[in-house]
């Protein structure tokens, strides 16, 4: 007999609140393409779109935008065919888990994390019980699977921490064998915001690289990006920045522009381009495959279809266990 444990369970995901940017795509699609290509590993991922709803947003365009981040994973390689690629809402059993799951968190826990405490700042009218649930159906999204390894970025670290505090109470209050989910991380962990403050992020504007802009909006966003700094002096935050994008992706010129910097030469159009050039070289490809995908929308259906229906077989059996085991069954 086949031994479970040593197939381990991935899962990911991305919210449906825009188009993907390349924060998302460095920090958890290298991630999540790196172990899909892994034979160890078990891969779902998912569009979060039910994730959107904990903050406003407008109906038609979750609609579209859970469909378009789908053909944005299709298009950045990761495979329906060695991944289980589906939509979150498909999947009922993940807010059916997060209401159990609920009832073991204290309200004080999730009022004191970091994210909750953010976001309550980026939309003051909106502290809703939606938001505050978040990383308890975030917890719900992983341990449905019984996933260990979440390839994500560094900023949901906290809510990880949530899925493992919870893996352990449910294992001792209940009985059940939630492993204790961990970060994969990669390169590209944390991505700046081209504001020179905070991280990248769909819902903040002027702080993205959309996966699809062409080099003309890559090379106008970059140029935007703050620079002001005593040359040779401290670095502004946008040209701390402007350098993590360069050790990114143009790591063997980075030593030579730093030089410039202290030597007080750096020109700072001349960084930004260079910059701007090695991003769109990086995303053409993406880009390419991505037309063909989008032009074909009966795949993207198939697809979509299929990923729900194997999803929600192995979410069934975990949610039956836990009622089960919580005397609900
Ligand atoms: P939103 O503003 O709606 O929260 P977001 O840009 O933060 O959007 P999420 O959908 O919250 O994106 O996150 C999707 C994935 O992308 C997560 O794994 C997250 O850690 C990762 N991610 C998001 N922003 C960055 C970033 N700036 N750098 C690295 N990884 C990121
Ligand atoms: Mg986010």
């Amino acid at each position: 007999m086949e031994d479970k444990k040593t197939i381990k369970r991935v899962l990911s995901g991305i919210r449906a609140t825009g188009r993907l940017h390349l924060g998302n795509y460095l920090g958890a699609i290298k991630g999540m393409i790196e172990l899909q290509n892994n034979n160890e590993y078990e891969t779902l991922y998912m569009v979060a779109d039910v994730h959107t709803i904990t903050t406003p947003y407008k109906i038609e365009e979750l609609k579209i935008n859970r469909r378009e981040v789908l053909i944005d994973y299709l298009a950045a390689g990761l495979n329906p065919k060695k991944s289980i690629i589906f939509l979150q809402a498909d999947v009922n059993e993940h807010t059916e888990l997060a209401f159990l799951f609920s009832s073991i968190m204290t309200i004080a826990r999730m009022q004191h994390l970091p994210t909750f405490k953010e976001k309550v700042i980026q939309y003051p009218q909106n502290a809703t019980m939606a938001l505050l649930n978040y990383p308890i159906l975030m917890a719900a999204d992983i341990l449905i699977y019984k996933a260990g390894l979440v390839p994500v970025g560094i900023d949901q670290e906290p809510h990880l921490e949530v899925a493992r505090e919870i893996a352990r109470k449910m294992n001792q209050m209940y009985g059940t064998d939630f492993p204790e989910p961990v970060r994969f991380a990669t390169k590209g962990e944390y991505i700046p915001s081209l504001t020179g403050e905070g991280k990248m992020s769909k819902t903040v504007i002027n702080s993205f690289i959309n996966l699809t802009d062409s080099l003309e909006e890559i090379r106008k966003k970059i140029r935007s990006v703050p620079t002001a700094s005593v040359a040779g002096g401290e670095m502004s935050s946008g040209l701390k920045s402007l350098f993590t994008f360069a050790n990114l992706f143009i790591p063997t010129e980075v030593e030579n522009y730093k030089k410039e910097f202290n030597a007080g030469t750096l020109q700072f159009v001349k960084l930004k381009d260079a910059i701007a050039e090695a991003i769109f070289a990086e995303l053409k490809p993406f880009q390419e495959s991505r037309e063909k995908i989008a032009s074909d929308q009966k795949y993207v259906d198939e697809v979509i279809a299929d990923g729900a229906k194997r999803a929600r077989k192995i979410a069934q059996q975990t949610i039956k266990e836990v009622k089960q085991k919580m005397g609900l069954l």
